[in-house]
């Protein structure tokens, strides 16, 4: 019934009509930026997060689906962290276009070096261990970014190759960007080095991983399950004996285990952006990133 009143929903609002050029939907809003410097005056593009929702929890809602409907190009993080919401939402569309498979769906995850695979037969949904698939928040490293600006680029001259010398030109320039700003973010992050964090969820290891910042632990036990005062006992002693300064998370996130934690320890609690537009500040993937770096304290 619910998925009826979708779809009347979807029929009832206008066919709206194409304003010329491709229209791009990604699923995230870093996805959304990189592809934003790929297409440049060739395509629209639009995310169905804004940056401030949680993407393991969204609801498949109409305005989604009429922006699903309208696409040429659906682009996912994938590696499931999408799976709750994203076939809802391409069902709905009824754009085969964009259906996993097909040239108009790219998943990003694709050629990404993918870190916390799982050995198979430990694997359980029902323990809340949502990343079976393995860690999908590569994007919080700036060379996984550029890698991805090389696939969006590929898969637009592909669908568009009238422009694909411009993607492909886009793309070089974005990646060039990105390697102008390594040297300076990995400076910036030198007072991590040997210096370990706690983060919430286990969404910053590719980020940790790039700048040599050691994770010594998460407040949830296993990704996609709550802090348990049992697991926030073994996190205040971990704090102590490592004496770690810093309690990083992400916006949607509870603050109170965090700050359950920094109560028994002094550890700072840091709040920042894992994706564009989280924060005002954070306008596009390199305001991103150095968003990021600032909030923790890197200078
Ligand atoms: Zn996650």
């Amino acid at each position: 019934m619910k998925y009826l009143s979708i779809i009347l929903t979807v029929a009832a609002i206008a066919f709206s009509a194409r304003a010329g050029g491709l229209n791009i939907v990604t699923t995230t809003s870093d996805l959304g930026s990189i592809a934003a410097a790929v297409a440049g005056d060739h395509a629209k593009v639009e995310s169905i997060c804004t940056g401030k929702e949680d993407p393991h929890h969204l609801q498949a809602r109409p305005k989604y689906i009429m922006m699903a409907r309208n696409a040429d190009l659906w682009i996912r993080t994938g590696m499931e962290l999408e799976i709750g919401w994203e076939m809802p939402v391409i069902d709905g569309s009824r754009n085969s276009n964009i259906r996993p498979g097909q040239p108009g769906h790219l998943d990003a995850s694709t050629n990404i070096e993918k870190l916390d695979i799982p050995d198979a037969g430990t694997i359980s949904r029902a323990l809340g261990d949502v990343h079976a698939q393995g860690n999908p928040h590569y994007l919080t490293d700036p060379l996984n970014a550029r890698l991805v600006a090389r696939d969006i680029a590929e898969r637009l001259a592909q669908l568009d190759p009238a422009n694909a010398e411009a993607y492909r030109a886009n793309a070089a320039a974005f990646q060039q960007r990105i390697d102008e700003r390594i040297p300076e973010w990995t400076r910036a992050m030198a007072a991590f080095e040997n210096q370990s964090i706690v983060t919430y969820h286990k969404s910053w290891i590719y980020f940790a991983k790039r700048f040599g910042m050691p994770i010594a632990i998460e407040l949830e036990p296993k990704p996609g399950v709550p802090p348990s005062p049992a697991h926030l006992n073994q996190v205040v002693q971990t704090v102590q004996q490592q004496k770690i300064g810093v309690i990083l998370q992400e916006p949607w996130y509870s603050k109170k285990p965090a700050q359950l934690v920094a109560g028994k320890t002094g550890a700072r609690i840091v709040v920042a952006p894992i994706a564009t537009g989280g924060d005002p500040a954070a306008t596009d993937y390199f305001s991103l990133i150095d968003l990021i770096i600032q909030r923790l304290g890197g200078k």
